[in-house]
């Protein structure tokens, strides 16, 4: 039975946590649930999610250990307050940043070093998807982002970047084929889909074999569309032990 991983990617934005907390389902037992929030939100967040079993994580974390590096928020800072995930690699840090595959990789690599989870994103943008670029992408982001490190420590993210804040999710036909592809590159690495998850697709990409979870954004701001997916986790879970 798969252990549903729900990670809620708050970019700049920032819900009231107290009552966001307050609202979340009861997930004992449930799935695996983490949300990131903008940098000062973090000891807030965990404040608030600790409480309710909710796992916090960082949205980026530093390449570097310690030093001179304006700006940066470093995995021992991070781990110290108390987070256990770090977001790597995100299709925006990717386009906004130049964050390269080896970057991302350095980054993933020191979250490790300091016991945080790397939630490494991968995906494709939609010029490679029309070249049909999309294994080529995923293999080179996978081997490259997750080179070296050990896949149970790791998870990953399917975003192909053209279903990240469009409304246009991937087909879950299209999701599970790309979570495949993962999977084997990363064996027993859970491997989330990311891109336009709402309470209504929900069911349909988590069904599916590969999906471990999904990466959302847009949806994770509501306490309630959150929710809703937790609970289609919650549901998808007790079915698959009924059978
Ligand atoms: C994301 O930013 O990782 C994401 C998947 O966003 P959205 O759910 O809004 O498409």
């Amino acid at each position: 039975m798969k252990n549903f991983i729900i990670a809620g990617n708050w970019k700049m934005n920032c819900p009231d946590i107290p009552a966001f907390a307050a609202a979340l389902p009861a997930q004992e037992p449930g799935p695996t649930v983490i949300i990131a929030p903008p940098f000062p939100f973090i000891p807030a967040a965990l404040r608030a999610f600790l409480r309710c079993g909710v796992g916090v994580s960082a949205q980026d974390v530093s390449a570097h250990e310690r030093g001179a590096f304006t700006g940066e928020v470093s995995a021992e800072h991070l781990a110290s307050l108390g987070a256990r995930y770090a977001i790597v690699g995100h299709s925006e840090r990717r386009a906004y940043h130049g964050e390269t595959n080896e970057l991302v990789c350095a980054k993933a690599s020191v979250a490790l070093r300091h016991g945080l989870t790397p939630i490494i994103c991968v995906g494709e943008t939609m010029e490679q998807r029309r070249l049909g670029d999309t294994e080529a992408v995923l293999t080179r982001g996978v081997s490259q982002s997750a080179n070296g490190l050990d896949p149970s420590k790791i998870i990953v993210a399917y975003e192909p970047v053209w279903a990240i804040g469009t409304g246009i999710a991937a087909t879950a036909l299209d999701a599970e084929r790309a979570a495949e592809l993962i999977a084997e590159l990363v064996p027993g690495a859970p491997v989330l889909y990311g891109g336009s998850v709402t309470p209504d697709n929900a069911r349909e990409l988590l069904s599916k074999r590969h999906i471990s979870g999904a990466l959302i954004g847009g949806a994770s701001l509501g306490a309630d569309s959150l929710g809703a997916i937790i609970n289609t986790a919650i549901s998808l879970s007790k079915e698959a032990e009924e059978l």
